[in-house]
């Protein structure tokens, strides 16, 4: 499948909108009208949109397009969440999650077809890379999951409250992507979700935490998943070219920028007798000590053919008590959607891989 040539309004932030249409000579307030319709709306023509000129319509009717994904499967967990399975451009799928809770909504959206960065114990990177999603497909997901949703809540001001990038792909990777995308998700014309709720998760792009800090004031999730080097560099294999040391410090950086009393979330999957014991746990209180952070710990969630087991409960409250009692604002993220193999590391999607990693979807794909 190739990309249309033409514009993918979906991706246009206020800015990039008003410039458009300022050079065609009409008024910059325009784009206000056009990003409510897109973002409101949910139109899906340009005939639609009645409060702006017809010549203006022609015009984007013949050079721009609101292009929708498409929704290959939907299923519902017996706790509510939903997963989606989407079709991209590319031809691939991705997959992206809500997950309603007492007085919230997050959603989990996908940056990237595929990861390239292959954690050893996420199910996404075992899938490999195929393509970087447009910001228009990012922005996409959100739209459908706001429009559809709507129905199925009805009477609730705001469903969708809370935006993750914890979904397929590694933000980080696709940042002229991600960061009109993210834009949009703050706009009040988009999506209105303030900063402090939209999380953009990263495995420790050095120079694109950097680069965030620039453009965002997102928040920030880091996926730290061990206390050492040593053990990292097996898990989280980016890291051998972005140690500990220089991410935690790019990570103070993004915190001096975005000032207030603001933290980094540190991700932490526990894996039976792999980065779970007491000493671990002694060994990463040390680490943090004085770090502004709070520390999301994810009991592996497994798949077919991960190496790893999830830790006992008892591990889990073991390890948790350790760092709260070491000063560290510890919660568990508790496993939501399991039953549609929705939890965290669990989306697959399906991915014709480009790195030739994905023995699977090669053998499915020639047989
Ligand atoms: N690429 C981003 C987003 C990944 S998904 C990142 O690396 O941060 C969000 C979190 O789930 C990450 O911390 C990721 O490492 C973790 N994760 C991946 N696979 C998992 C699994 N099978 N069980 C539990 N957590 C997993």
């Amino acid at each position: 499948m190739t990309l249309s040539a033409k514009l993918d309004l979906l991706g246009y932030t206020r800015a990039h909108l008003s410039a458009l249409l300022i050079e065609r000579g009409e008024k910059p307030y325009r784009a206000d009208q056009i990003l409510k319709w897109l973002h409101h709306r949910f139109v899906t023509s340009f005939e639609e949109m009645t409060d702006i000129s017809k010549e203006l319509r022609t015009y984007l009717t013949e050079n721009a397009e609101i292009h929708e994904l498409e929704v290959l499967d939907e299923k519902k967990s017996t706790d509510g969440t939903r997963k989606w399975l989407l079709r991209a451009r590319s031809g691939s799928a991705i997959e992206m999650v809500f997950i309603p809770e007492e007085g919230r909504g997050t959603l989990c959206i996908s940056s990237q077809v595929g990861c390239a960065l292959n954690c050893s114990f996420c199910s996404t990177g075992k899938q490999g890379f195929n393509s970087n999603l447009t910001a228009g497909e990012i922005v996409g997901q959100i739209r459908l999951a706001v429009q559809t949703l709507k129905d199925a809540y009805p009477g609730r001001v705001r469903i969708v409250t809370n935006i993750v990038l914890m979904g397929m792909g590694e933000p980080l990777l696709n940042l002229d992507a991600v960061l009109p995308a993210v834009e949009l998700m703050m706009d009040d014309l988009g999506y209105g979700i303030s900063k402090r709720k939209v999380t953009i998760s990263t495995a420790g792009i050095v120079p694109g935490i950097r680069k965030l800090a620039e453009y965002t004031d997102a928040s920030l999730a880091v996926s730290l998943h061990a206390p050492n080097d040593e053990i990292r560099n097996q898990l989280v294999p980016i890291n051998r070219k972005y140690p500990i040391a220089e991410l935690l410090s790019v990570c103070r950086e993004y915190i001096k920028v975005l000032g207030e009393k603001r933290t980094v979330t540190i991700e932490y999957t526990l894996l039976d007798g792999v980065n779970d014991q007491p000493e671990h746990a002694a060994e990463l209180a040390a680490l943090l000590l004085g770090f502004p952070c709070k520390i999301n710990l994810i009991p592996f969630n497994p798949f077919p053919g991960s190496n790893f087991q999830r830790p006992s409960r008892k591990a889990v409250r073991i390890f948790q008590e350790f760092l709260v009692n070491a000063g560290l604002s510890t919660m568990v993220r508790t496993t939501r959607g399991d039953d549609i193999d929705a939890a965290c590391g669990q989306l697959v999607g399906n991915v014709e891989d480009k790195t030739g990693r994905n023995i699977t979807y090669h053998q499915i794909a020639s047989s």
